[in-house]
C-alpha cells in the first residue's frame, strides 16, 4: 500500500500547536506518527510523512498538510491526533478513550477506521467508535480515503496512565495492515548496522572465517564490499 501519515498541528511551543493537558498532543502525536511510519515501512509499505513543522497559523498548518498529502496518490491517508475535553486530571479509574474520524459513512477509509478503533480499544481504552465529521478541513480536502485517529485524551489521568506510544502505534498499524511490525531502534532512519569480523581480498579466506563463525554458532554471511 501507499500510505500518507502525519501528526496533527504545529510542534509544541509554536503557534497553532495541539491540545495541552497532562501530556501534550503535538509532541505525543509526533512520537506515535514516527513509530507508525517506521512500522508500516518495515512491513513493506510505501509511506509519506506529511507532517507540518512550520505552519504560520492553524490555516497554514492545514493547507500545508493537505498539499503534502495530495502530492502522492495514496491508498490511505492517516492523521494522528490526541483528544481533549475529558477534564479528568485526578483520574476516576476509567479512560475517556479512543475514536477515529472519517468524512462520511461511505468513505473508503471506513473499514480501516473500524479496525483501528477496535485495535486501540483492545489495548484497554474505551471504544468511542468511528465518527462521521464532514466539517474537518483535512478530511474534506485530501484526495485519498482519509481518517483521523484521536488516540486518547491528553487531559484524562486514566488515558495518560494507559497510553504508551509504542503500543498505540502498534495498534494503529495492526488496524491498517492486520499485522504486527517488529521495528529496530534505527528503523525510522533506514540505517542498518552490520557486525564485521574481518575483510579479505581472497574469497576463500572469507569463507574459511564464515565456516569458523558458523561452527561457533554465529549466523555469518559473506558480502562483497
Ligand atoms: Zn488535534
Amino acid at each position: 500500500m501507499v500510505i500518507n501519515v502525519h501528526a496533527g498541528h504545529n510542534p509544541d511551543g509554536k503557534t497553532a500547536c495541539g491540545a495541552v493537558g497532562i501530556i501534550k498532543e503535538s509532541t505525543e502525536a509526533r512520537k506515535v506518527k514516527d513509530k507508525v511510519v517506521s512500522k508500516l515501512k518495515s512491513l513493506g509499505h510505501t509511506v509519506y510523512d506529511c507532517t507540518c513543522e512550520d505552519g504560520a497559523s492553524q490555516t497554514d498548518v492545514l493547507n500545508k498538510i493537505v498539499a503534502k498529502c495530495n502530492r502522492h496518490t495514496a491508498d490511505l491517508d492517516v492523521s494522528i491526533h490526541f483528544n481533549a475535553g475529558a477534564n479528568d486530571k485526578a483520574g476516576n479509574g476509567t479512560t475517556t478513550g479512543t475514536e477515529v474520524l472519517v468524512y462520511s459513512s461511505t468513505s473508503g477509509s471506513n473499514n480501516y477506521a473500524n479496525k483501528i478503533v477496535k485495535a486501540v480499544s483492545a489495548t484497554g481504552f474505551k471504544n468511542r467508535g468511528v465518527k462521521v465529521r464532514n466539517d474537518l478541513y483535512y478530511l474534506k480536502k485530501v484526495k485519498a480515503p482519509a481518517l483521523l485517529v484521536e488516540c486518547c485524551f491528553v487531559d484524562d489521568r486514566d488515558d495518560v496512565k494507559l497510553y504508551d506510544a509504542e503500543k498505540m502505534a502498534e495498534a494503529i498499524v495492526y488496524g491498517i495492515t492486520g499485522k504486527k511490525a517488529e521495528v529496530k531502534d534505527t528503523a525510522s532512519s533506514g540505517t542498518v548496522y552490520k557486525v564485521q569480523v574481518g575483510a579479505y581480498s581472497k574469497k576463500e579466506n572469507a569463507e574459511t572465517m564464515q565456516k569458523k563463525l558458523k561452527l561457533a554458532g554465529f549466523d555469518a554471511v559473506v558480502v562483497k564490499a
